[in-house]
């Protein structure tokens, strides 16, 4: 079995792409055999329970939230 999906083509979540739940910032998007889900990174916490057993693939971009978090609280970009 492969432990690594590296042929996966994932792409970088952007501004334009929001939270399934709130409508804030996606940084997490989770595919699912059906289709995919955005999360923010508040909801990904919370729903992880849940998509985690049935997720194809998480991509997850909480790391640069924290990153720009530290550069200022504004979303001007
Ligand atoms: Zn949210």
């Amino acid at each position: 079995m492969y432990g690594d999906v590296t042929g996966t083509m994932t792409e970088p979540l952007t501004a334009a792409d929001r939270c399934d739940r709130c409508g804030a910032q996606a940084y997490v998007r989770v595919v699912l055999p059906v289709g995919e889900l955005l999360f923010c990174a508040h909801h990904a916490r919370e729903h992880a329970p849940k998509f985690s057993d049935v997720a194809t693939h998480v991509h997850d971009e909480t790391d640069r939230l924290l990153a720009e978090h530290g550069a200022g609280t504004g979303a001007a970009r």
